[in-house]
């Protein structure tokens, strides 16, 4: 089956950067959101980082404007019903995807491929929701989308050599370049990126040093392009936490527990870049 027809999941940090991507690589892209708000504040990041794509001469003004005309925005799920692929880009929570799969696996063709870019859930279980785990694949794009090569290829544990395949092929058509791993806790990236940046949030909680000098000690002495606080900032604090609970539960081994720091700024709704402020504060800039 040629895969033409794409529908996303939700369109926060990562989602409208997916539909950024496979709508740039001339794909007919649908984002599927709660609300018609948030539909249309994704639509608004994707056309601002397209112009800023442009105005870097990254891509040419045709380029942009066939991506806009190739994007459909809705708020009904049954939308998605004649894609090839969906990919699923909601809140870091397996309930929550667990009923997006139950729902999906009843209103798709039999031959679609449903993706998760989930952090670290387990992808077996969210093929469990659905009649055909062969077609279940997690598709790990990393923040932000259109910057970054990597998409992590994770393979449930009924995922098909055929469902891989087609996966990694549409991958290369992005531009990106996959990597597969298999299906156990925050799978490559996230087991040992996560860690590191639980750490720096103790560090900072123990007073061993300001967050300034933690990042500065991390991107000049390890070539790290940022920071592991500013790093966390970005991706959201609250899928950072989401991430150490399920290496915690699923390796089950204390050495994973979140930092309560972290707990804390989730707690005061301090997530980062999308709220404007975490570690650091952004609404000045
Ligand atoms: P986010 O909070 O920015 O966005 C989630 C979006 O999903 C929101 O806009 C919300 O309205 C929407 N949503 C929630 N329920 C929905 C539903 N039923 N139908 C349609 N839309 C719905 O989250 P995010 O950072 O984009 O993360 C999304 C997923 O990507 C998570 O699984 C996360 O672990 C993963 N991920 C995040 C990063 C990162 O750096 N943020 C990197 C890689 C993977």
């Amino acid at each position: 089956m040629e895969i033409k027809n794409i529908a996303v999941i939700g369109g926060g940090t990562m989602g409208n950067g997916i539909v950024h991507v496979f709508a740039l690589a001339g794909f007919k892209t649908l984002l599927v959101e709660v609300k018609q708000e948030f539909a249309d504040r994704a639509m608004a990041a994707i056309k601002r980082n397209l112009e800023r794509q442009l105005a870097k001469n990254v891509i040419a003004k045709e380029k942009m404007d066939s991506a806009i005309a190739d994007i459909k925005t809705s708020v009904k799920l049954e939308d998605a019903a004649d894609s090839d692929l969906v990919i699923e880009a909601v809140y870091e929570d397996m309930n929550a995807k667990m009923d997006i799969f139950k729902r999906l696996g009843g209103l798709t063709k039999p031959e679609a491929i449903l993706a998760t870019n989930t952090s670290s859930l387990s992808i077996t279980q969210l093929a469990s929701a659905t009649p055909k785990p062969e077609k279940v694949i997690g598709m790990h794009f990393m923040n932000p989308v259109p910057m970054m090569k990597l998409v992590e290829v994770v393979r449930g544990l009924f995922t098909s050599d055929e469902t891989c395949a087609a996966v990694k092929n549409l991958c290369l058509k992005l531009g990106k370049e996959p990597h597969e791993t298999k299906d156990y806790p925050g799978f490559i990236a996230n087991r040992l990126l996560m860690p590191m940046i639980n750490e720096a949030c103790y560090a900072l909680m123990e007073g061993v040093a300001a967050k300034e000098d933690i990042d500065k000690i991390m991107e000049l002495g390890m070539a790290h392009p940022m920071g592991p606080l500013t790093l966390a900032d970005l991706i959201g604090l609250d899928v950072c936490l989401a991430i150490m609970e399920t290496l915690e539960q699923g390796f089950s081994d204390s050495k994973y527990r979140p930092c309560p720091l972290l707990r804390k700024m989730v707690e005061a709704g301090r997530l980062g870049r999308k709220t404007g402020q975490g570690f650091y504060d952004y609404r000045k800039k």
